[in-house]
């Protein structure tokens, strides 16, 4: 039996934070996850100077590719496309952009997909007879085997997220990020987010709730996306012929958190605790977040509290509000 003072299920952005976090102070930490990296992570990849500051780095200093972004909004029909000079981002890859912060993190890595979870008479936290440890961090995005074993389920199936997506190699992209508000009468958004190294991301999310009960499915969301994206000339109808896109569902953040994101030395973070933003369902600020504050309870430095985590994306209260309201509502 392998003896590890930590072990984080997962390494996504919150399971290599709170390791990179727990290594930089010394900490004993094995990470595992099930994939080899790199790998794919489904996601569109734009992430703020919040994300740069908090892991260290600059877009001068990260090694992998990556561009500033500047936006045009699409608002339902509208026929003209708004362009905020002041608004931007940068984009990423999630295959790279994981694996380097797996790798920078210092922390022992293992493959190794996590199904049976134990506590042994000691309180220790057994993994598959084959992992012991006294702290265990759940960072496995929504199917998170610590959450699904030693926490509630989600409460509420309405804060579900669901997405289709996909990144490919398209070298003639446009060099703004285009996002689509509310077309075609969805409840969520659509974008298509260009990439260093000439890939592009395409992808929409909304309301589970919304696709169930409207009567048009998701795909059927997508493909008038692709049509849009055709007559703005972004893609060929020939690329949007063969996308191969795939889902994946998560979870916004609660209205009010009913549910625990931590108990004994047990601790869920970012996707697996429900953290994605209200108003644009991201993700990978929050997840960084709470892998620190995680580390810092385990160190004895600081207590992990879901309340500090931040609910909206963009921070300013009439346009988190609108944006709230046209979802969730
Ligand atoms: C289509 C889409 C677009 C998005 N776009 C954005 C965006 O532009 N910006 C943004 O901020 N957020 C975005 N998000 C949200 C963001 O991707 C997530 O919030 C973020 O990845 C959460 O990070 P995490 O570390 O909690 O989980 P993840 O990144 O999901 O990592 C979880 C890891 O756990 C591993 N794992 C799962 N089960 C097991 C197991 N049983 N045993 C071991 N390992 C396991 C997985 O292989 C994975 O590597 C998007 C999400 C989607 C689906």
């Amino acid at each position: 039996m392998k003896e590890v003072e930590t072990i984080v299920v997962g390494a996504g952005p919150a399971g290599t934070s709170c390791a990179w976090r727990l290594k930089k102070n010394g900490r004993d930490v094995l990470i595992l996850d099930k994939e080899r990296f790199p790998r794919t992570k489904l996601c569109a990849g734009w992430i703020t100077d919040g994300v740069f500051d908090n892991l260290e780095f600059t877009p001068e200093t990260y090694p992998q590719s990556i561009m500033k972004l500047k936006f045009k909004f699409h608002y339902k029909s509208f026929p003209i496309a708004i362009y905020l000079p002041f608004a931007y981002s940068y984009s990423i890859r999630r295959f790279e952009f994981d694996h380097w912060l797996l790798e920078r993190s210092g922390a022992d890595f293992e493959t190794h997909q996590v199904k049976k979870i134990e506590q042994d008479a000691g309180g220790a936290y057994v993994l598959d007879g084959e992992y012991r440890c006294t702290y265990l961090v759940g960072a496995a995005g929504t199917a998170c085997p610590v959450r699904t074993q030693l926490f509630q389920p989600f409460q509420s199936k309405d804060d579900l997220i669901v997405t289709l997506e996909k990144e490919f190699e398209y070298p003639q992209r446009d060099d703004f990020c285009h996002i689509f508000l509310f077309k075609h009468g969805l409840r969520g958004y659509s974008w298509y987010v260009p990439k260093g190294e000439g890939y592009v991301n395409v992808g929409l999310g909304g309301k589970g709730s919304f696709f169930r009960n409207s009567g048009k499915n998701i795909h059927h969301h997508f493909k008038s996306f692709l049509r849009d994206l055709v007559k703005l000339r972004l893609l060929d109808q020939a690329t949007t012929e063969h996308l191969q896109q795939t889902g994946h569902p998560y979870y916004f953040c609660p209205v009010e958190r009913t549910e625990q994101v931590k108990h004994d030395r047990c601790f869920l973070i970012g996707d697996s605790a429900g953290f994605a933003s209200r108003d644009l369902g991201e993700g990978i600020g929050q997840a960084i977040e709470s892998g620190f504050m995680a580390a810092d309870e385990i160190m004895g430095a600081g207590t992990y509290a879901a309340g500090q985590i931040a609910t909206t994306s963009i921070g300013i209260r009439p346009v988190d509000n609108f944006l709230m309201n046209r979802i969730h509502t």
